[in-house]
């Protein structure tokens, strides 16, 4: 099964990688505020992701890392 990570700590929180994934995998955890200021994405229907690494490709900053 596929998995995405990403880096909280490092997430400036642009929403990029949750607006270009196609099954809607992601999203901001509003539990957390990271050191810079914003609540980071994460995977929160991490079952549906198909590892296509949308994400990843789309993030400014690189840090989302796929596994498949
Ligand atoms: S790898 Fe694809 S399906 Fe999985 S979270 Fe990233 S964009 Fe979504
Ligand atoms: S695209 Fe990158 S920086 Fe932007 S919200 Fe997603 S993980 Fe965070």
């Amino acid at each position: 099964m596929a998995s995405v990570t990403i880096l909280a700590e490092r997430c400036k929180g642009c929403g990029i990688c949750v607006e270009f994934c196609p099954k809607k995998v992601l999203g901001f955890d509003k539990e957390i505020i990271n050191s810079k200021g914003y609540s980071p994405a994460t995977a929160i229907q991490p079952a549906l992701c198909v590892g296509c690494a949308a994400c990843a490709r789309m993030c400014p900053d690189c840090v989302i890392t796929v596994d498949r």
